[in-house]
């Protein structure tokens, strides 16, 4: 009930007519395929009422290319169900391959016999009937296994039944033969319950479709195939040989084979299945699934993917970009300098002493301070500039669009918020943490990503040998060793 709950929000969402309309229109289309199943029926009627009885159309030749026709006809139908069914092993398509081959191999007979049809008539007339009671029986059998789970995949390549069954038609070539020279042969029950027994099962075909539910469009046209087959079998009853309702009975029942063949040839080109076959209002219900499946996987894709790329520039520590990261961005800067956009510049900084902090506060709290160290910087600078780590506790930050002495006074608020902070944790509150930090700006201290980045870190280091705590952004001379 969800997928259809899903169609009527969606036309409730979209002003759709009511469902009252929807039910109506459901109706119509039941009625139509009523009214198209039924359209031999006004013909038999028509011709039962207004046929000439005097009017005989015996043309043999004709008969024999109609009937090779059906019989090749039939046999590649034949091969295109049993392909279906060794590809999908629905039981359904096993019994329609054998209904469609024990017809062939019945039925080619009473077009053989054509020449008999003056001499020997019983012959040449009792093939047919037994040909349709044949398969309106076989069908019968396929419909009441519809919905059975499929044969096994060894089971229906084995050619021993299949041979049986062959054995069977066989069988009954010769007793329709048998009885064809019986003294019984032209008892007009014979051929009486030969038809009317096709044209019982036929129906019944029918009724188990109605009655069981079968909805697949498939099924639909099994059924006015099938109704085709029971309507033949009632016109070859009102027919006499030769006579127009016995061509039309032919014709209804060719009608019925090719629906019949239609739908075979549907199965063959989707899912090989009769009863896996869906309606166009269900394929559109799947296919609406499918693709708000698809739509929320792609996005959840997405959000993955950008995690990701967050990881995989992102130091785990600190939250700040890492090298890779900051470098690809500097480059994208360079590149828009090119462009002439206005210069920027970059910070090298380093905390000072560190190794003395750690020494005396141990490990995890110099990674706390590190952490926070970060949260300064991003507190100082603007929401584009970019904090990247690039050493233990060396850091640089990325301002676009920043003068040299813009850069100088953004470094000096940081400088002075770390040196002014005091970092304070469960047990200790630490003051007295530094950062040195060295500028350099693009276009002024060079063009390409290493000069800017080896001038910043000249300056840091210059930075350092002044006695740390400090912003440097010229380069001082006469440098003497670190103490
Ligand atoms: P200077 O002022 O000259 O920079 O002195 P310094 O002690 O900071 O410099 P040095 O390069 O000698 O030592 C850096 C120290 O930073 C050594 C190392 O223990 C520490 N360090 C590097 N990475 C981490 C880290 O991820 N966590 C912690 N807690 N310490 C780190
Ligand atoms: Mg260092
Ligand atoms: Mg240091």
């Amino acid at each position: 009930m969800d997928l259809r709950e899903g169609v009527m929000d969606n036309s409730v969402a979209t002003g759709e007519p009511p469902e009252a309309i929807h039910l109506i229109i459901k109706f119509y289309t039941c009625l139509l395929l009523a009214g198209f199943a039924f359209v031999p029926a006004y013909l038999v009627g028509y011709l039962y009422f207004f046929q000439d009885p005097t009017l005989l159309f015996e043309d043999h030749t004709f008969h024999i290319i109609a009937i090779t026709a059906a019989t090749l006809e039939g046999l590649f139908v034949t091969y295109v169900t049993w392909c279906c069914y060794q590809s999908s092993g629905d039981p359904l398509l096993r019994w329609m391959t054998l209904g469609f081959l024990g017809f062939v191999m019945i039925y080619a007979l009473h077009g053989a016999f054509t020449g008999l049809a003056h001499s020997h008539i019983w012959l040449f007339l009792l093939y047919g009937p037994a040909s349709r009671l044949v398969m309106a029986i076989l069908l019968l059998v396929g419909m009441l296994s519809y919905h059975q789970p499929p044969d096994a995949a060894d089971q229906r390549t084995k050619p021993r039944p299949w041979l049986t069954w062959i054995g069977l038609f066989l069988l009954v070539d010769l007793a329709v033969a048998f009885v064809a020279n019986s003294q019984v042969a032209g008892h007009p029950a014979v051929r009486l319950s030969l038809e009317g027994g096709a044209l019982v099962l036929s129906t019944l075909n029918v009724a188990v479709v109605l009655l069981r539910r079968f909805r697949s469009p498939l099924m639909v046209i099994f059924a006015i195939s099938v109704t085709a087959f029971a309507l033949s079998s009632l016109a070859f009853i009102l027919a006499r040989p030769w006579n127009h309702m016995w061509w039309l009975a032919h014709a209804i029942f060719a009608a019925g084979f090719f629906l019949l063949s239609y739908g075979v040839a549907q199965a063959f080109l989707s899912t090989r299945s009769f009863s896996k076959i869906y309606s166009q209002g269900e394929l559109m219900v799947r296919l609406a699934e499918s693709m708000a499946y698809a739509e929320s996987a792609l996005k959840e894709l997405q959000r993955t993917n950008q995690e990701l790329d967050h990881l995989a520039a992102t130091d785990p520590l600190t939250g700040a970009d890492n090298r890779r990261r900051f470098m690809a961005r500097v480059d994208a800067e360079i590149d828009r300098v090119k462009r002439g956009g206005a210069p920027f510049s970059v910070l090298a900084l380093d905390l000072d002493n560190f190794k003395s902090i750690n020494d005396r506060y141990g490990h995890q709290v110099g990674d706390d301070i590190l952490k926070r160290f970060v949260q300064e910087c991003l507190d100082s600078i603007r929401p584009y500039d970019g904090v990247a780590r690039v050493g233990g506790e060396e850091f640089m930050i990325l301002l676009p669009q920043t003068s040299l002495e813009g850069a100088r006074v953004i470094a000096e608020r940081l400088r002075s918020a770390v040196a002014t902070t005091s970092f304070n944790f469960s047990q200790q509150r630490i003051t007295g943490v530094t950062v040195s930090i060295g500028v350099s700006q693009s276009g002024r201290d060079g063009d390409s990503i290493e000069e800017i980045l080896r001038v910043a870190d000249q300056r840091l280091y210059d930075a350092k040998h002044q006695g740390r705590n400090r912003v440097v952004t010229t380069v001082k001379t006469n440098l003497q060793p670190l103490p």
